[in-house]
């Protein structure tokens, strides 16, 4: 092939917003390493540039990512129309600490950020998925959760901020779809731990491994007994890669998370057991509104997407144990420099 042929090639193009934060960058590896060439777009607010060190570094063979600094709530320009075939919305602080700290810009993010980046997709032609969650069921009356039950969500607590901006996310994607024929994917994430979560990002996983780490005492809100249902970061993502194959006429929302629930209390147990701690447990307030239980029915992920996760919790732990140790290490090091 000569001339303008041969650059005619298709490459497939992602845009992950959030893709500096703790999945996004999971997410942006995976799709360079499934061939795609990737603009990872982040304000950096819990995100941090050395989760993409790696991708951003690659001097060998060619560049496949690119980052840009932006806040979803500003619109995206057409300097951004070359980037996308599909496009991901990740955008959002995650844990409770980080989305109730500033929690205006958390709904605005929820929000402008769903619209910015439904329109970047309409006018682009793209596929587009949203970063649901399994807070828009709140503290379900109903278990495990199916994605038919509607929940149960405070609009006025301090967690609305997130589970009702999530919820209007939502609502966003369906009327760009019913309004404008956008191909949306939309998947309600449970709670998923790994490598590159901050040390200083406040959810249960990170919080108690850090401490077990460093020998200091692990902190249990509450009784402990409520529960939780943990999903390796890889199986999410192969889920998230999965649904976004799928026919057009598939949209979701569709649970994806692991079946297997635990209590904080057996997880702090585990976690002991796994790194060989002396750390006590240490009893601190529930925070508001804390779910009870939370576990997702995944009948529709094993059918739609012949999707279940494949990494059981102590072996998932080992990895994000390993990862945590290997950078205490590194902090050490640069203390005693
Ligand atoms: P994270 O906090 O590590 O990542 C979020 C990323 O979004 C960060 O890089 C942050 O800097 C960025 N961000 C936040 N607000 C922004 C804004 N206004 N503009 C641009 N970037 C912004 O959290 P995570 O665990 O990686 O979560 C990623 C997504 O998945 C979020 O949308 C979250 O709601 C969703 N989710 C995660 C879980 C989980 O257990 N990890 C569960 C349910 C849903
Ligand atoms: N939690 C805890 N100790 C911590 C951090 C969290 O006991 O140091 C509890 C928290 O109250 C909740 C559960 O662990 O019941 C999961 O909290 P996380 O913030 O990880 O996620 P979410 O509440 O959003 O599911």
């Amino acid at each position: 092939m000569d001339g303008p042929e041969r650059t005619k090639h298709v490459r497939r193009r992602a845009l992950v917003a959030g893709g500096a934060g703790f999945l996004g960058a999971h997410l942006c590896r995976r799709l360079v390493e499934d061939g795609y060439d990737v603009m990872a777009v982040d304000s950096l607010v819990t995100g941090r540039m050395s989760n993409l060190d790696e991708l951003l570094d690659n001097t060998v063979g060619e560049r496949r990512v690119r980052f840009v600094r932006h806040d979803v709530t500003e619109p995206f320009d057409e300097t951004f129309d070359a980037s996308s075939d599909i496009v991901f919305n990740l955008a959002c602080c995650a844990s409770p600490i980080h989305y109730q700290a500033q929690p205006v810009h958390t709904l605005k993010t929820c929000l402008e950020g769903a619209l910015n980046l439904l329109q970047l997709a309409h006018r682009n032609g793209a596929r587009i998925f949203q970063a649901s969650t399994s807070e828009v069921y709140g503290e379900p009356e109903t278990h495990p959760q199916k994605e038919a039950y509607r929940g149960a969500v405070s609009t006025t607590g301090p967690r609305a901020c997130y589970d009702e901006g999530k919820r209007c996310a939502e609502t966003l994607f369906f009327d760009y779809r019913r309004q404008h024929g956008t191909q949306i994917k939309v998947a309600r994430i449970f709670n998923t731990y790994g490598p590159f979560m901050r040390e200083d990002d406040g959810r249960v996983v990170s919080n108690l491994i850090v401490q077990a780490l460093r020998n200091e005492p692990m902190t249990i809100y509450g009784e402990g007994r409520q529960t939780r249902s943990f999903c390796y970061v890889d199986d999410l993502v192969e889920g998230i890669m999965r649904l976004m194959v799928t026919p057009p006429t598939f949209t979701g929302p569709v649970n994806l998370g692991n079946p297997v629930e635990v209590t904080v209390l057996e997880l702090a147990e585990r976690i002991i057991a796994l790194t060989g701690s002396r750390s006590r447990l240490v009893r601190k307030p529930m925070p508001t509104d804390d779910p009870t239980r939370r576990c997702p029915d995944i009948s529709l992920a094993r059918e739609q997407l012949d999707w279940e996760p494949r990494v059981p919790l102590d072996e998932g732990l080992r990895r994000t144990i390993a990862w945590f140790a290997s950078q205490e290490a590194s902090r050490k090091a640069r203390v005693t420099e």
